[in-house]
């Protein structure tokens, strides 16, 4: 019923092939194959000096290209088989053919101009990738989550009347059918994903090229997050932050193994040799990186155990806790050979935790819990837990103004509410 295949690039590929078709270059030499059965071993790529003569090889078939800022990535079918080429694009190259203006009467006469002169980097066939007929078989009886567990993904469209889920293998859509599931409906807020994972897969057939068919990881833009992220009782973790975040791990002086940013942990290791060299101190983690996931076991074990409002009162609402940043990091304190991480035991160690103070905007970091600004962070003083905040400017910028976080971004009265 709600089909909602996309075509838009379809259509678009039509008409710029058809111009750019024109330009004259010849079809690509032997292809040495026959490309009969499209799930054999990949035949070999022919070979194209530009991308003008891969476009008019490819003539009025399927294709998807993408432009990152080093490289021009064209993807398209031609008789059964897969082709990607690739150009790499200098600076120069990169700035012209984003300078072009897409709007312009001219655009597609100017870009296809581009292209036909644009020499091609690498050309190679997608087919070795393509899901044979025993690996699709295979599939069938598994669950919507084992699919999306080992590397699927939806988002290209369903139609629930069939059940019919257009989902991707990278770098091909397949069309997977499930069993009907009698209480599934449509609606505007309809999650894919949990609509399927408890489904059995009744059948799995290929469909085409799929929408990451020209992401190549090596041109593609290194995801990022945002080290100033602001996650506090009325911010929440915002929600692809667990799947973008990189986190390293690191063992402590009795072998507990932590998890933290990855930046983060370099900043805190060196942190850490600065107070050991300079001021003797030493410190370790103690409580970093907590996901989500773990945060609401925690919470549920409490609640089972002691009800609903100590819960409340003593344990962080899974998803409003800063430790699921990554970026968040408590120490806790080795003096003469002992270990102290009672929190009463380390507020007493007023000396040594302002020498460990004076050095963390250096290294990037900020004392996320100030004294004096529970109304505002929503915490009492906490002189073990650091924040990185990526640099040590904008970490002194914070302390130096002897700010919170929330003062430092503006959110102060939201947070105060
Ligand atoms: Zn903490």
């Amino acid at each position: 019923m709600d089909m909602k295949k996309t075509i838009a690039l379809l259509v678009a590929a039509a008409c710029l092939c058809a111009l750019l078709a024109a330009c004259g270059a010849k079809p690509a030499t032997e292809t040495g194959t026959t490309s009969e059965s499209a799930t054999e071993a990949a035949p070999a790529a022919p070979e194209f000096k530009t991308v003008g003569e891969a476009v008019a090889y490819a003539g009025d078939g399927n294709y998807q290209s993408s432009t990152y800022e080093k490289a021009y990535v064209y993807v398209f079918e031609k008789d059964g088989e897969y082709l990607r080429v690739i150009a790499e694009l200098t600076p120069e190259q990169y700035e012209e053919f984003s300078a072009l203006d897409f709007l312009a009467d001219d655009y597609a006469e100017k870009e296809s101009a581009f292209l036909a002169e644009l020499p091609v980097t690498k050309c190679e066939s997608l087919n070795g990738q393509m899901l044979s007929e025993e690996e699709t078989a295979a599939l069938v009886g598994k669950t919507g989550e084992e699919l999306l567990n080992g590397g699927w993904t939806t988002g290209s469209g369903y139609d629930l009347a069939t059940m019919d889920f257009y989902m991707e293998y990278s770098p091909f859509e397949y069309v997977v059918t499930f069993e009907k599931a009698e209480q599934l409906e449509n609606s505007d807020d309809f999650d894919e994903e949990a609509a399927i994972k408890p489904l059995k897969v009744t059948s799995v057939k290929f469909f085409g090229l799929g929408n990451s068919a020209t992401d190549v990881a090596e041109y593609m833009p290194e995801e990022t997050i945002d080290y100033l992220v602001l996650v506090n009782k009325q911010n929440k973790l915002p929600d692809d932050w667990e799947e973008t975040v990189v986190l390293e791990e690191s063992t402590n002086r009795w072998g507990e193994t932590y998890q933290v940013e990855a930046k983060a942990l370099a900043a805190f290791l060196e942190l850490q040799k600065d107070l050991l060299d300079n001021d003797g101190i030493v410190i370790e983690l103690d409580s970093t990186y907590r996901s989500v996931k773990r945060q609401q076991e925690i919470w549920d074990e409490f609640e089972a155990e002691k009800g609903l409002e100590y819960a409340q009162q003593y344990v962080a609402v899974p998803g409003y806790s800063e430790h699921h940043t990554g970026l968040a990091i408590d120490i806790c304190i080795e003096k003469d050979g002992v270990r102290i991480d009672d929190n009463d035991d380390m507020i007493a160690e007023k000396e040594i935790f302002s020498k460990i103070h004076a050095k963390l905007a250096d290294h990037g970091f900020i004392l996320r819990y100030l004294e004096g600004k529970d109304d505002v962070t929503g915490y009492a003083y906490e002189p073990w837990h650091f924040r990185y905040v990526d640099s040590p400017e904008i970490a002194h910028e914070i302390t130096d103004a002897g700010l919170t976080l929330e003062e430092y971004l503006g959110a102060d009265a939201e947070a105060a509410e």
